[in-house]
């Protein structure tokens, strides 16, 4: 059929992906980039960069910010890991270093670069939790309001979007403030992925 993607196809463009160099003068640590997908994918977790933890093993959310998201999500590691189920694109692939207030924001070379391309190898794609606010943008473009603003319209997307805080433990203040974020979306979320599951 015209325009399905094969396998080999996007076997052949994670090979591209994971030799790429294109901002790699401006990562303290080198390429690594950190990406799972398959084309068997249900679910797409469109997050924010790796952090240095990530960096080190090349597991994506192999970390505190990990451990809540599966909370959230009702899922075990092994579900969350396994690319046949479960896509994880973050908006930069490489960590991008460490800033005066916490982990730099994705390298902005990364999306227009490779997204639209691997986005294009999920077809059978039923939910898309949108991370943070660089992913916001890319995912949601036409939300103008600010983070908070826009999980609280969460119902606007549903159900094939979800729009989500940073699940970090820098959040907990946001999360301490927003206390309808755990009793009004994650039953309605946990819900949602136990029904694609
Ligand atoms: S962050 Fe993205 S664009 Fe930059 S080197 Fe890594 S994969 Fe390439």
């Amino acid at each position: 059929m015209a325009g399905r993607k094969s396998p080999g196809d996007l076997q052949a463009l994670l090979k591209r992906v994971r030799a790429c160099t294109l901002c790699a003068e401006h990562l303290p640590l080198g390429p690594r980039p950190v990406v799972q997908i398959s084309g068997s994918a249900r679910i797409l977790i469109a997050a924010q960069a790796p952090g240095r933890k990530v960096h080190e093993t090349g597991l994506p959310f192999n970390d505190a910010s990990g451990d809540r998201l599966r909370d959230w999500l009702g899922l075990t590691r092994e579900t969350f890991y396994d690319p046949q189920h479960v896509a994880i694109l973050p908006m930069g692939f490489c960590f991008p270093g460490t800033g005066n207030s916490g982990d730099l924001p994705p390298r902005k070379e990364c999306a227009p670069a490779w997204r639209d391309e691997l986005l294009a190898h999920l077809p059978r794609l039923e939910l898309t939790l949108v991370i943070g606010q660089y992913a916001l943008a890319w995912h949601l473009p036409d939300e103008r309001g600010n983070l908070t603003e826009t999980v609280k319209a969460w119902k606007r997307h549903w159900p094939a979007v979800i729009p989500l805080p940073h699940p970090s433990p820098r959040n907990n203040g946001w999360l301490k403030r927003n206390s309808w974020f755990e009793y009004d979306v994650l039953p309605s979320l946990r819900q949602r992925i136990a029904e694609i599951f």
